[in-house]
């Protein structure tokens, strides 16, 4: 591709995301296809000889956009959402264009102090205090396994990498069971093992970790003669927003010498809004605290922030070359390949960047006030409908209800089904979860460009295929 035909075929892909955004209302949110559609649909074999462009592209809309989940629609309600902010498209793009790699600070300048700036003022966005610093990881699940990592390390006296873990001490973590399955496997990863994974019981609304049993199994494990390093803290579960008291889980951290680290991947984008940061009083005491601007606040996958209250202990577990660490904060130059396991780097700071300019943050917090008034109203909307039931309350812009069932058909399998009709008929998309064993259909407003109609629209297919006599057994 010469560069004429990368300015051609740029514009054209510029035109073709600008058409794609504006048709997404009237494409189903999730595609009607078989697995192995698309799979059967590409060739075999690779291509010897060079294609041109115009077919390759025609193969593109036609092969692969049908097979596509429209994660950029407005009526996107499952998982999280995964917010690719126009603006941070278009950063994205020149990213793409330079493909830096920003490992070091001399293999790109601007990379590493744009993100140093850019992590501080997220920092000052969501009320962390100055001490805390940061580094943009690629998931969250990158920056839980490095803060796993942390912590073995400091509860071994840094000779875990060195020595291997047989013959050490036992090592154990404390979460509850509504953190994400990327603490499991972290503490897979690391050589702790799941076994070492000790669950707290939880209780309450947010389903937070019971404190006083989380200390006694810390006394009680030590006194067994086995290494407690560290707890984790969930801030907006994915289940239903299980979100521990980290006050309080801070304070047993800090009386018993142990690492903390705080799960916010999804509802950190939230403490942007004061109103909110109620969620995570005690993130200020952590060690560590993940959140993910690629998820809510818009800035486009990949960009995960893990904020750092002594980045050294970091450096010191994962940096190759120690002596780095004799620069750190030095001389003003940072590594960033030192703070995360893979050594190339995307320079993810400029997306962030573009998003916090154009948007400002009085836009992105009357859009996260938003999305958590319709969740609430929409919430209340089923809760006043007789055959809808609320299992889990709004922790923010997420909730989880149930639809009885009028025959003596099975519950789980009833809205099972529900959601399996809702997501065939395409206008809206849904995910399930398990409530205390028990199947609920979880709802969370998100996406950028929903409006207040999309989630009137939500009620309307929800309520409405509920009742379709097709899904009554
Ligand atoms: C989405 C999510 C994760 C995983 O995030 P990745 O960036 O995809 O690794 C972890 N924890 C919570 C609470 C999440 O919502």
């Amino acid at each position: 591709m010469n560069t004429n035909e990368f300015r051609q075929w740029s514009q054209r892909a510029a035109d073709w995301g600008a058409d794609y955004r504006n048709s997404l209302r009237e494409r189903p949110v999730r595609p009607l296809v078989d697995p192995g559609d698309i799979f059967r649909s590409i060739e075999a074999t690779p291509p010897e000889d060079a294609e041109p462009m115009d077919r390759i592209f025609a193969d593109f809309e036609e092969k692969i956009l049908p097979g596509m989940t429209h994660w950029q629609h407005p009526r996107f309600f499952a998982y999280f959402p995964a917010n690719a902010a126009p603006v941070s498209v278009v950063a994205e793009y020149l990213v793409s264009a330079m493909a830096a790699q920003c490992m070091l600070w001399q293999t790109s300048p601007a990379a590493t102090e744009l993100e140093t700036r850019t992590v501080d003022w997220m920092r000052q966005a969501l009320g962390l205090p100055e001490g805390f610093s940061g580094v943009i990881q690629d998931s969250a699940s990158s920056a839980t396994l490095n803060a796993v990592l942390t912590m073995r390390e400091r509860a071994l006296d840094w000779q875990g990498n060195r020595q291997g873990l047989a013959g050490q001490a036992r090592l154990r973590v404390y979460s509850s069971d509504q953190v994400h399955t990327s603490i499991d496997r972290a503490i897979w990863v690391s050589g702790i093992g799941e076994d070492n994974l000790v669950r707290i019981p939880v209780s309450g609304r947010f389903r937070s970790m019971d404190t006083a049993a989380l200390e006694a199994v810390i006394v009680a494990d030590r006194a067994a003669g086995m290494l407690p390093a560290g707890i984790i803290g969930s801030v907006g579960g994915t289940s239903i927003g299980g979100t521990d008291d980290i006050v309080a889980i801070a304070g047993v951290a800090r009386r018993h010498g142990l690492y903390l680290h705080v799960d916010a991947a999804w509802a950190g984008s939230a403490m942007i809004c004061p109103e909110y940061r109620h969620f995570w009083a005690g993130a200020e005491h952590a060690d560590s605290v993940v959140f993910n601007p690629h998820k809510w606040l818009g800035a486009q996958f990949d960009c995960s922030i893990q904020f750092l209250r002594q980045p050294e202990d970091l450096v010191r577990t994962l940096a190759i070359k120690p002596e780095f660490l004799k620069t750190h904060g030095r001389d003003g130059i940072i590594n960033y390949s030192e703070w995360s396991v893979p050594l190339g780097r995307r320079f993810r700071a400029l997306k962030l960047w573009f998003l916090l300019r154009a948007h400002g943050l009085q836009n992105l917090r009357a859009m996260i006030r938003n999305h958590v008034a319709w969740s609430e109203g929409l919430a209340a909307r089923l809760a006043g409908e007789p055959d809808f039931e609320i299992v889990s309350e709004p922790m923010l812009s997420l909730f989880s209800f149930r639809h009885k069932t009028t025959s003596s058909a099975d519950a789980d399998e009833h809205n099972l089904r529900l959601v399996n009709a809702i997501n065939d008929d395409g206008r809206i998309y849904l995910t399930q979860t398990r409530v205390d064993g028990q199947v609920a259909i979880r709802f969370q407003v998100g996406q950028f460009e929903t409006t207040a109609g999309d989630v009137d629209a939500a009620f309307a297919v929800i309520t409405e295929i509920a009742r379709n006599s097709a899904i009554q057994p």
